[in-house]
């Protein structure tokens, strides 16, 4: 499969030239507003030092539109040094000296791919950090990230032995529920079937009484979609992760990750990002549709590299999707560039057209 190739040829020129990352460069954190189970808090978004995803360090070459492992440095990093630098970036944080007994605060771990996987985060590491979280009369809600295929009954019982009731969300890059764009679009390594199983064994453990909870990641656009396809895709994914019982959803607008396939088809004018009003439109229609929580990611909103519309109501756009994000309201926004858009979801599948169509042929 060509795309394949491809993807594992950009990896590895990429892995070749960029200099991979000493622990104290990946390590990172900040303190924000968000949603949480338990209502509008705040979260402390913590980013551990870890060798990185072990699938883009693989011969797969990793998911078409993520450069996480450049960030990474690619070789293990010792369970003492994850600690220590862990417990660095919480220290940052006025969390505990702010604290009200009713304040609700998370702490949201990116392991820049698998918190569940012991070659990214070795056991002692995870274990120590989920120690640290249990002990903090603060931090009430615990959320990582992992593929599928780390979520196991054992580690989700050797995590609750640490940290007790306190709450725990696994999330799972799903992107897509459509297995042929997951596979092949994305290069993601697991089916529809793989996640279906995780979310089984979670609402097992749930059953159990564990205080656990499942949210998949839901990718907007990737490469070889046009406007209208990804649109589509991304409702159909939201609404069928809701039937099979995940506890909220978290969508993603491509953003162009430098040294990826998606740049170079970026690059190439074969790709560009989605429109805003692609997200809005997800937003909304999925806010009607399912009664979970829905959220919408804002990463590099109206950039270059980012999802975009006019120079007019990107910043606008960008604030209200993070303003809805925490009261779940549907987005009622107007501006002349929707015409623009529109144009494009309509007469994006009529031609084939994967990106901005700037005039349309008349002969
Ligand atoms: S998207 Fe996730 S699974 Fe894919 S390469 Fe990036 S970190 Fe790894
Ligand atoms: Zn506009």
């Amino acid at each position: 499969m060509e795309i394949q190739e491809l993807n594992k040829q950009i990896r590895k020129e990429s892995t070749e030239r960029i200099k991979a990352k000493v622990p104290e460069q990946v390590s990172t954190s900040w303190y924000n507003e968000d949603l949480l189970y338990s209502g509008k808090g705040k979260s402390i978004f913590v980013i551990l030092a870890t060798e990185g995803c072990s699938w883009a360090l693989g011969p797969s070459g990793g998911c078409t539109m993520c450069s996480y492992i450049n960030d990474c440095t690619q070789k293990p990093v010792k369970s003492n040094k994850i600690i220590e630098l862990f417990k660095n970036e919480l220290e940052k944080h006025p969390y505990k000296e702010d604290f009200k007994s009713d304040d609700k605060i998370a702490i949201k771990i990116f392991a820049s791919g698998s918190f569940l996987n012991p070659k990214e985060v070795p056991k002692e590491a995870r274990d120590e950090i989920l120690k640290i979280l249990s002990e903090s009369e603060e931090i009430s809600e615990i959320v990582v990230e992992s593929r599928p295929e780390y979520v196991k009954e054992d580690v989700i019982e050797e995590v609750f032995n640490i940290i007790e009731d306190k709450l725990f969300e696994i999330s799972m890059g799903l992107e897509t529920s459509n297995d042929k764009t997951r596979l092949y679009n994305i290069n993601k390594g697991f089916t529809l079937k793989d996640f279906e199983n995780a979310v089984n064994i979670i609402k097992k453990m749930k059953e159990k009484g564990y205080n656990i909870k499942s949210k998949p990641y839901i990718f907007l656009k990737p490469i070889l979609l046009s406007e209208k396809e990804s649109i589509n895709e991304a409702i159909e994914t939201g609404i069928y992760c809701n039937n099979i019982g995940v506890d909220r959803l978290s969508y993603c607008p491509a953003t162009i990750h430098g040294k990826t396939l998606i740049e170079r088809l970026w690059r190439e004018n074969s790709y560009k990002p989605p429109w805003i009003w692609s997200a809005v439109e997800v937003i909304n229609r999925i806010r009607d549709e399912v009664s979970i929580p829905s959220l919408m990611d804002t990463s590099a909103f109206g950039s270059r590299r980012g999802p975009y519309n006019c120079k007019k109501c990107n910043k606008d756009l960008k604030h209200l999707i993070i303003k809805t994000n925490l009261t779940q309201d549907k987005i009622d926004y107007d501006c002349e560039c929707k015409n623009e858009w529109k144009a494009e979801v309509e007469c994006g599948d009529f031609n084939y057209s994967k990106t901005k169509i700037n005039h349309l042929p008349l002969y």
